[in-house]
């Protein structure tokens, strides 16, 4: 396979890659680039040469899938080329359109010359992966751009036009034609003597760096979570003050050290894991689609107004459909709000936020929906309230619409049997707030249709979010595994631990927040109304006392000012409050438990180990269809921290043997439910042959669990 194509045209070496989509830097296409590189300096009629990529690629940067089987290094490794390159004795030109990033980026520093679109996409989202650019990127960028700008660019990852860097990275910008261009720069600099100008011979100017670099790790240190790569990155671009050749060592030592972390190799599985959940065992390319112009959501509450929003943000025009003209006045004017809020804050320009705006239309009749291709549902979370939309919406809708619900917990088969179209109909599960929210639980029903599930996953792909398809079951993926988490935060708090020491452990583990903090967010009468919901359905089960009293005193959380914490007007601190501390020591002695310090170790592992079994339990039942997609949903839609690579993955790192075991510890405690601590049957196996969640076989069918 041609990976590059070579031409000599007037004196010029015109080196193309041609490695679709991107140029990714295979080892194929290294070797390649070196190849043609010798030929052209050994051609005595070649005074130049310009090495292009496609209008949508210079080059992406590295083939990541090489660094799992260890081409990445194989010869010709990317510095060596880079190297090579510079070293040429013939001037060498970067011809840059679209994409060039990373790796790609590096290449076309090595070259002697730049020329790009001034569109062209600039970024080392190297960070992004918990790496630094590590063929040489961290020396020769801040020769260029200088240190300050190199710094902000390869610690945020953050992708910029060509235009904005203008002068000191590229010779020539053009909105014309990039070969055209080119050319035209070479014979200039064929009038000049065709010289080379090399970038690693270029000072770092920068009169007060280390102080400079002072401030970046200051600031960069109170925003990275305890990320490593970001700060590592300052390290790398830091010793480009020194000597290029010192610097290029520090940069091989940090990119060599970050290679083999967890936060990048958990990032990398995160990175791959996204991409795998988009693939679903039955569909393909060929799975033929509807065509989705037009929208319809019934309800214009918290869920309704911001899924509207999603859909207007794309540009598909949505009704927007109501019970009450005052809920949806109040839905309206939320919308309406937010947008204008965006513009005021310049995240929008004006006239978008109004055209955006204007693609909701309200309505209160159900007969305004007949035309819409999918129809979501958000109304009450009620078995009986949704019965009535869903037979009003069977009878409206025209033939062909995909019936959707935003249940969180409700039965989706039960929902699709109120239609006579059950085919049609299945969950889109959108997280709150659904405008801002990556994640999207696509809940296949046991009859949705192959077709209507395709659908649905170019419709989240078109509106930004990220899909992940789950079984029908009491909360889904995500949800479901919440419960029993929750469950142990609410028994670690009986047996002593504070709600504040719950929240603070896994937050230092690296959660955006904990489940006492997260639940006064969400509003506490949500997990009140679902625990009631269970009390009634399995009489012997345990009540929660403490949650449920700091519900029956309307502490709902941060709307009611009041909750696990309390809140100052208009503030989102959490407080600690003595009445919660109260209810906790009168119920304690309700239980007749005498508190005990708790070890914050155990608290993050009850924690991780609740939302682990019940994971494996969903794995097994064929809910989710892979570990992968469990970890994606932690990790977009559940604040789980990025570079521990979800929870399964978490756990197939710390040994699946030692979770079991840590797991038989806490069925010994006194206080415990020995139950919920049984390892689910395919843990257990995993465990005792050594293997991880990675390991387990994908599902094939999937089962529904009512
Ligand atoms: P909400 O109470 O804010 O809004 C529900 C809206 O539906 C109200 O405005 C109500 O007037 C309207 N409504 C009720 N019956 C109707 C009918 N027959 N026709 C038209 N409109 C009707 O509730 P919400 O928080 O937006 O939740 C809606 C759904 O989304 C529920 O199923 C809930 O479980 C689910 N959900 C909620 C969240 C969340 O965090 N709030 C997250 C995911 C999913």
């Amino acid at each position: 396979m041609t990976v590059l194509r070579y031409k000599v045209d007037a004196g010029i070496a015109w080196l193309t890659l041609d490695n679709p989509p991107l140029n990714a830097l295979s080892h194929a296409l290294r070797a390649g680039i070196v190849a043609a590189l010798e030929r052209a300096l050994a051609d005595a009629k070649v005074q130049a040469i310009v090495l292009a990529g496609s209008e949508r690629a210079f080059s992406s940067g590295a083939d990541i899938k090489e660094f799992a089987d260890g081409s990445f290094y194989a010869d010709p490794f990317l510095p060596a080329l880079v190297d090579a390159l510079e070293a040429a004795h013939k001037p060498v030109i970067a011809a840059i359109s679209g994409a060039c990033m990373g790796g790609g980026l590096e290449l076309a520093l090595g070259c002697h010359y730049r020329v790009a679109r001034s569109d062209a996409k600039i970024a080392f989202p190297e960070v992004k992966l918990g790496l630094i650019p590590g063929a040489g990127g961290t020396q020769r960028f801040p020769r260029l751009v200088g240190l300050e700008t190199a710094i902000n660019l390869i610690v945020s990852g953050t992708t910029v036009p060509a235009s904005l860097l203008k002068g000191p990275l590229f010779d020539a910008l053009t909105d014309g034609v990039l070969a055209d261009a080119a050319r035209k720069f070479a014979l200039e600099l064929g009038k000049k003597g065709w010289p080379v100008r090399r970038v690693r011979d270029l000072p770092v100017k920068h009169p007060q760096g280390e102080a400079f670099l002072q401030f970046a790790r200051t600031s960069v240190a109170a925003v990275s979570r305890g990320m490593a790569a970001p700060l590592r990155a300052i390290e790398a671009v830091g010793a480009s003050l020194s000597t290029f050749a010192a610097g290029i060592s520090t940069e091989q030592k940090v990119f060599s050290e970050l290679m083999v972390s967890a936060e990048s190799q958990s990032l990398r599985h995160a990175f791959f894991a996204e991409r795998a959940a988009a693939k679903v065992p039955g569909l393909n390319e060929k799975t033929p689609q509807r065509k989705i112009a037009a929208v319809a959501v019934v309800g214009a509450g918290t869920m309704g107004s911001g899924i509207a929003m999603s859909f207007a943000n794309a540009g598909i025009p949505v009704t927007l459909l109501e019970a009450k003209p005052e809920a949806l006045e109040r839905g309206i004017a939320g919308i309406r709000k937010f947008y204008q809020g965006a513009a005021a804050k310049g995240k929008l320009k004006a006239d978008e936020a109004t055209r955006r705006a204007g693609l909701i239309t309200p309505s209160l009749e159900f007969a305004a929906a007949a035309k819409a291709d999918i129809i979501i549902e958000a109304v009450f979370e009620d078995i009986g309230v949704k019965k009535g939309v869903f037979q009003q919406l069977d009878k409206i809708a025209k033939q062909g619409a995909i019936l959707a619900t935003n249940t969180s917990t409700l039965d989706v088969d039960a929902i699709a049997r109120f239609t006579k179209r059950p085919g049609d109909v299945l969950g889109l599960h959108f997280f709150s707030p659904a405008n801002v929210m990556r994640l999207l639980e696509v809940v296949r029903g046991a009859k949705t249709r192959p077709d209507v599930l395709a659908t649905a996953l170019s419709l989240a792909r078109r509106i930004g979010k990220t899909a992940v398809v789950s079984g029908v079951c009491d909360g889904f993926i995500g949800n479901r595994m919440l419960d029993p988490y929750a469950q142990q935060a609410l028994l670690m708090m009986e047996e002593g631990a504070s709600p504040q020491q719950i929240d603070r452990a896994i937050e230092k583990f690296g959660f955006a927040m904990g489940p006492f903090r997260m639940s006064d967010l969400a509003g506490n009468d949500i997990s009140w109304h679902i625990r009631q919901r269970h009390y009634a359905e399995h009489p012997k089960m345990r009540h929660m006392r403490i949650a449920d009293r700091v519900c029956e005193l309307g502490r709902f959380g941060q709307k009611t000012g009041l909750g696990w914490y309390r809140y100052e007007p208009g503030k989102r601190d959490a407080i600690p409050d003595p009445v919660v501390d109260k209810i906790i020591d009168e119920e304690r002695k309700a239980l007749n438990i005498s508190p005990r310090k708790i070890p914050d170790a155990e608290i993050v592992d009850r924690l991780l180990y609740a939302l682990v079994n019940e994971g494996a339990k969903i794995l097994e039942e064929g809910i989710a269809l892979r570990a992968s997609d469990i970890d994606v949903v932690y990790l977009t839609g559940y604040g789980f921290p990025p570079q521990r690579g979800g929870p399964m993955f978490h756990a197939s790192r710390v040994g699946l043997g030692q979770v079991v075991r840590r797991m038989r510890e806490f069925a010994a405690n006194d206080h415990a439910d020995p139950a919920a601590w049984k390892p689910a049957k395919l843990l257990a196996r995993l465990a005792a042959a050594g293997r991880t969640f990675e390991d387990a076989a994908p599902a094939k069918k999937r089962k529904s669990r009512g």
